[in-house]
């Protein structure tokens, strides 16, 4: 304690944008007013609006979660600080993502906070490749710090899908369909079926969401595991190119 003191003191924190010495650490004031905060959106899709409420698209086609928990706008400096977390590993930065979220999460009005969180899974070969999962990642800090359950371990990726920002919105959904699968427990194993009864309610967490087809998948298999309520929390909102379609957002068994 007495080290880090000293070295607090001889290398104090810099701010993640600006590079000024901020004793806080994270952003420096001016820097913090300054981020893409993500103020008023769909509460559904989270999808930026002049005033909070939900968009249209969600008024007809809302998405298989219930509340999309998204603190940011996918843009600078955000952007930059979620790759560098996500392809250098700058576990400071995906810290300081966490911190934003668990905020975002506390300060919800009238929003009781999810029993489990599940981090959208990777293909273990993707997870090698990149040697972490950011939203894994993410999810653990969250749950341990809200004091709620990290179920992250008992979903799965079971086949290899094309990077989601390389397809069409269109092509995105058919990507992932099935793409993702409770974990069954080996053969005479002991261990209990997920999920128990008693969890109706789920928070699904990943950094980026764009068309949201991923989410979806993962939201609608919890669904048909029999979770009631599934929501989504994501560190930063992009715009889809080409815009939300109806097919990307239907519920399920639509
Ligand atoms: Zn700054
Ligand atoms: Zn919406």
């Amino acid at each position: 304690l007495l080290l880090s003191r000293l070295l607090d003191l001889l290398y104090p924190p810099r701010c993640l944008v600006c590079g000024l010495a901020t004793p806080a650490g994270g952003t420096c004031p001016a820097c913090t007013l300054e981020l893409p905060w993500n103020t008023h959106s769909c509460r559904r899709c989270a999808l930026p609006l002049l005033a909070d409420g939900n968009c249209i698209t969600c008024e007809y086609a809302p998405p298989p979660w219930e509340l999309a928990l998204v603190p940011f706008r996918y843009a600078l400096p955000v952007s930059h600080i979620i790759q560098a977390f996500k392809f250098q590993r700058r576990m400071d930065r995906g810290a300081w993502l966490g911190a934003r979220l668990q905020e975002a999460a506390e300060n919800l009005p009238g929003e009781a906070l999810p029993q489990a969180l599940v981090a959208v899974p990777l293909h273990p070969s993707r997870q090698r490749q990149r040697g972490f999962n950011q939203a894994a990642t993410l999810a653990s800090a969250l749950a341990r710090s809200l004091r709620i359950e990290d179920a992250s371990s008992h979903l799965e990726r079971r086949r290899r899908t094309r990077p989601q920002s390389a397809l069409s919105a269109e092509h995105r959904r058919s990507n992932v369909d099935g793409a993702f699968a409770v974990h069954t427990p080996r053969r005479r194993s002991r261990a209990p079926t997920w999920p128990p009864r008693t969890l109706q309610h789920v928070a699904v967490v990943d950094d980026v969401v764009t068309t949201g087809a991923t989410a979806a998948a993962v939201a609608r298999l919890l669904h048909r595991h029999g979770i009631e309520r599934v929501d989504l929390w994501c560190c930063a909102r992009a715009l889809a190119v080409p815009p939300l379609t109806q097919t990307d957002n239907r519920a399920p068994g639509q």
